[in-house]
């Protein structure tokens, strides 16, 4: 028998050979299962090609460290179908491991499939020396590398099917798998070369025309550098694409959580927004039907933030909103939602609530929120009217939101600041509304608004000056809605434009009418709205309406609120010196309830100051609004600017208004707002007509009635 000696380093380079194909043939697997059509027959081909060869090179590396005592040579044909058996059954083997399942079976199969084609290898390769006389075989050996090979095989194949997915985990586990690979493989490969054996005189049959030896180690040099280029340039790239996809999946999750953030939330507040308070609310609702729970809804509207806004600009409105939502944070609890549903809106959800609490935390809220702001150098008051709603309702309701909201404005009507809890007839109080204004459509042409005129007098000589014109809407069924009613509604739904256009008209056709009564010196007062003031068509519109009727624009006063003629400064100014030059006055009304800083109102070309009619109210007992009402005059006396003081109920209102130097006075005591029929009445029969509060006459109107 013929014993030959291994070369040590051959046999770990064989070793290594095989390590690196079996990692390269787990990479590919990663591969072929994360491509789909061409490319993934591509992976399995080159997968395929790297695990052939690998584990051909590895079998020929390993003959190569065995040196025989004779020369040796291989039949090239013979080498090559042994190069062919290991490229089959490794393409096989990743076939089979890419597929989407390898149930127990199947894994067998293959195994023994693949154990097969590796053995078949060996002994082919083997075959190809041709030695003579043949190669004896140990037959335990044998059937001990056989059982290795398919043994091996399976090993291989499910190492390979369960790491074929990419993660930083699994390269991990897949480098151990390659060495435990490809130990399984030399090993198989060595247990076999241990079960040969040459008999005493062999020699190889292919020394003068097969590859001898020389020709062998560079073939086999060439074949694993390529595969272990490939296996390094598919690793590298590999590790690359999968690291870049990775960070690309990375940041496109960031986005897209960032995305559904952005939809589910206020930018300025950074509270829930309307979408996610819907969800909330449909799983507060579900959880509470479930545990036949409560829980309940608050709806909070501020109160005076318009004019905030109007008067301070929207960044500073944007910074009270921002310092309202951290002072609402700070009532509730961290498991409550707290959404902004609106400009000055927000909604909060209290979780598993009963009414009293509902409450407490409602009677919290308003008061924080009373307390004044400081936004820079501001100090600003708001307040907030909140509505309760309460699930399950006693009718077991569910639009729970809207019942909030019909509450809130409920809380609005009671005189703001406070809280109300939702009864049902407050969503009739909706419903109405909506047929209010549906009705408010068709009131313009079916002519049922009217003109009310209140006189204005002057109050040193008590002298009739002219007349406020407030409309009222006759209503078919519901009777005289005064403007408070349905002016908001109007102004709301863009109504106001029209409506506002045919006042003015109506008002300027009456006093074109009242002149022919020798009035010459009145003036009339029409009230103009936010929306009106800013629209684009008022300029044009009152000059073509005072053409319209002859009347001389100075007979004309357009009645602004303060907080109207604030916003926007700039904008209204250029609106206010339009109508200024055109000859028109102009009244700042309801003054004293927004916020006028003095530099702006010195550059208003106003003429008068309003001052609102409920400081007048208070000025016999509240010393604060009679100084208010005193700082008002002087005011305008500076800034030379009329000062009206309206709401005028006593004559102990009268006689100090008209002390401290008010230049006109208007109010119940003086006459109230009347039918034209009724105003020019009282003129030709030089009277005023008792109302129904039997106030009787009211001495001035006597006084401007004989001189005119
Ligand atoms: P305003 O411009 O401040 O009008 C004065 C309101 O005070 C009128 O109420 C008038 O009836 C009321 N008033 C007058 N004297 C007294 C008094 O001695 N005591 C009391 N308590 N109240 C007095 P009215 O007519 O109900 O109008 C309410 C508001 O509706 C007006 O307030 C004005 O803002 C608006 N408005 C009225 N007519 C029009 C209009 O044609 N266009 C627009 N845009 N708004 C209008
Ligand atoms: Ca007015
Ligand atoms: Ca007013």
């Amino acid at each position: 028998m013929l014993t030959g000696h291994y070369n040590s380093v051959l046999v770990l380079f064989s070793v290594l050979v095989a390590i690196l194909a079996s990692y390269t043939a787990l990479a590919m697997a990663a591969r072929i299962t994360a491509t789909q059509g061409r490319s993934a027959r591509w992976w399995l081909a080159g997968g395929a090609f790297a695990m052939g060869t690998g584990i051909w090179s590895m079998h020929f590396i390993g003959m190569l460290a065995l040196s025989l005592p004779m020369p040796m040579g291989y039949d090239p044909w013979i080498t090559l179908l042994s190069l062919v058996i290991a490229l089959a059954s490794s393409a096989f083997a990743l076939w089979l491991v890419c597929r989407e399942e390898l149930p127990w079976p199947r894994l067998s199969g293959g195994a023994l499939l693949m154990g097969a084609g590796v053995a078949g290898m060996h002994y082919t390769g083997m075959a190809a020396m041709r030695m003579t006389p043949g190669i004896q075989y140990t037959p335990p050996l044998v059937i001990l590398s056989l059982l290795i090979a398919v043994g091996a095989s399976g090993a291989a194949l499910w190492m390979a099917f369960r790491l074929r997915k990419d993660s930083t985990r699994i390269k991990l586990f897949r480098a151990g798998a390659a060495v435990v690979m490809g130990f399984a493989i030399a090993g198989m490969h060595y247990t076999e070369m241990a079960a040969e054996y040459y008999q005493p005189g062999s020699h190889c049959g292919v020394i003068d025309t097969g590859i001898d030896n020389d020709w062998l180690a560079l073939l086999i040099i060439i074949t694993t550098l390529a595969g272990l280029s490939i296996a390094l340039i598919v690793s590298v790239l590999d590790a690359r694409l999968a690291s870049r996809t990775a960070a690309l999946a990375a940041s496109l999750a960031e986005a897209n959580h960032e995305l559904t953030h952005l939809a589910m939330h206020d930018s300025l507040t950074k509270l829930p927004n309307r979408i996610l308070l819907e969800d909330r609310l449909h799983q507060a609702t579900e959880n509470a039907k479930r545990y036949h729970g409560l829980f309940s809804l608050l709806f909070l509207d501020l109160d005076g933030f318009k004019a905030v806004n109007d008067s301070f600009g929207h960044s500073v409105g944007d910074r009270l909103l921002v310092e309202v939502a951290q002072r609402i944070r700070a009532c509730i609890r961290a498991r409550d939602t707290i959404a902004r549903i609106g400009g000055d809106e927000f909604v909060i959800l209290l979780d598993a609530e009963e009414p009293a609490s509902a409450a407490v935390v409602a009677d919290k809220l308003v008061t924080t929120i009373r307390q004044p702001f400081m936004i820079g150098e501001l100090e600003l008051r708001v307040s907030a009217s909140i509505g309760i709603a309460i699930y399950p309702g006693a009718d077991g309701r569910r639009d729970l939101l809207k019942d909030a909201d019909a509450a809130m404005y409920h809380a609005k009507e009671m005189g703001r600041n406070c809280y109300c809890f939702f009864e049902t007839s407050m969503n009739a109080d909706a419903q109405e509304q909506l047929q209010l204004l549906h009705d408010l459509h068709l009131a313009l042409e079916r002519h049922e608004l009217v003109l009310h005129y209140q006189p204005k007098f002057d109050a040193a000589s008590r002298k009739l000056m002219g007349a406020e014109a407030l409309v009222r809407w006759q209503h078919s069924t519901r009777g005289l809605i005064p403007p408070n009613d349905f002016i908001p509604m109007a102004e709301k739904s863009g109504l106001i434009v029209p409506i506002g256009e045919w006042v003015l008209d109506e008002a300027c056709r009456q006093m074109s009418e009242w002149r022919r009564f020798g009035s010459n010196n009145w003036t009339i007062a029409v009230n103009l709205s936010p929306l009106q003031f800013g629209h684009p068509g008022l300029i044009p519109m009152v000059l073509d309406t005072l053409q319209r009727h002859a009347m001389e624009p100075r007979c004309l006063t357009l009645e602004v609120t303060e907080s109207t003629a604030m916003r926007d400064v700039d904008a209204s100014m250029a609106v206010l010196q339009q109508i200024y030059s055109m000859g028109v006055n102009i009244s700042i009304d309801d003054f004293g309830t927004g916020y006028s800083s003095l530099l702006h109102l010195k550059r208003l070309p106003a003429s008068e100051l309003k001052i609102d009619r409920a400081f007048v109210h208070g000025v016999a007992k509240d010393g604060e609004d009679a100084a208010i009402v005193s700082a008002i005059v002087a005011l305008g006396k500076t800034l030379n600017l009329k000062v009206v003081a309206e709401g005028v109920e006593t004559t102990w209102q009268q006689e100090f208004l008209t002390r401290l130097g008010c230049d006109s006075l208007q109010g119940f005591l003086l006459g109230r707002p009347m039918p034209a029929e009724q105003f020019i009445e009282a003129l030709s029969q030089q009277d005023i007509p008792t109302i129904d509060d039997g106030q009787g006459l009211a001495p001035s109107w006597k006084l401007v009635a004989q001189t005119s």
